[in-house]
């Protein structure tokens, strides 16, 4: 049995003030012995977000592989465990696109998540020409191959891997449940592919893509869909609080 993990990804929005409201508003609501809920936000915010987290977990949107040096601007694995952040995101389409991210850096930040016991939240999905040609399974599968190289299947079973078509992501444009669901088989096939049947039937597959309080209970109710990793409607309390009621 999977536990469903859905976890909001704020990217580069609220300050201080803003988080500390958010998670007065909704914290108390993400009690639940049957899921998980967390909230990924800005490094900015990772302070006071874990001072009022009792049961949203906190994620961080990135770090470097790196545990210090010269590396302006970046956040190593290190000092998030020193701040007791327990998730992090990695390999978002956004930071692949605009930031430089890779399967091979991405690899490289799994591996040092995993080894000071950070969970990654890994993700990979295939942009809209890719999509339209076919491809969507193809990309899938080749991200996860570099993406996941060299892991121990323990490792990748305690993961999470969003499954996020980037056509989808803030769009408005939800892929349908079916194309979520058949995509998220895949991403559990190329685990089993790579790392065997336990991992791929322990690792938790989240999909995301313009998830809102009117969709979530059908993609949650897809066997390959373990949770949802969900940008915009994370950002406003009453629309997260509503996909927790829908979910707990
Ligand atoms: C995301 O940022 O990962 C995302 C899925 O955004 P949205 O829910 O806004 O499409």
């Amino acid at each position: 049995m999977r536990k469903p993990i859905i976890v909001g990804n704020w990217k580069m929005n609220k300050n201080n003030a803003e988080t500390k409201a958010f998670f007065e508003a909704v914290d108390g609501v993400a009690a639940s012995e049957n899921a998980t809920y967390g909230i990924g936000c800005p490094f900015t915010d990772l302070r006071t977000a874990l001072d009022h987290a009792k049961n949203l977990v906190v994620a961080a949107e990135n770090c470097h592989f790196e545990d210090s040096g010269a590396f302006t601007g970046e956040v190593s694995v290190p000092m998030l465990e020193e701040m007791g952040v327990k998730y992090c995101i990695i390999g978002h389409s956004e930071r692949r696109e605009m930031f430089g991210d890779t399967d091979e850096t991405v690899n490289k930040k799994a591996k040092r998540l995993i080894k000071a016991g950070i969970t990654p939240i890994l993700c990979v999905g295939e942009t809209e020409a890719d999509y339209d040609a076919g491809n969507s399974e193809k990309v899938i599968r080749e991200e996860l191959a570099g993406s996941l190289a060299d892991l121990c299947p323990k490792c990748v079973g305690e993961m999470v891997i969003a499954y996020e078509p980037i056509w989808a992501i803030g769009t408005g444009k939800s892929a349908s449940v079916e194309i979520a669901e058949n995509c998220c088989k895949i991403v559990r096939d190329q685990v089993k592919v790579m790392y065997g049947e336990e991992a791929a039937e322990k690792v938790r597959i989240q999909y995301g893509g313009s998830v809102k309080p009117n969709n979530i209970v059908e993609y949650m109710a897809q066997p390959d869909i373990d949770g949802a990793l969900i940008g915009g409607a994370s950002l406003k309390e009453d629309s997260f609080t509503e996909i927790i009621e829908k979910t707990k």
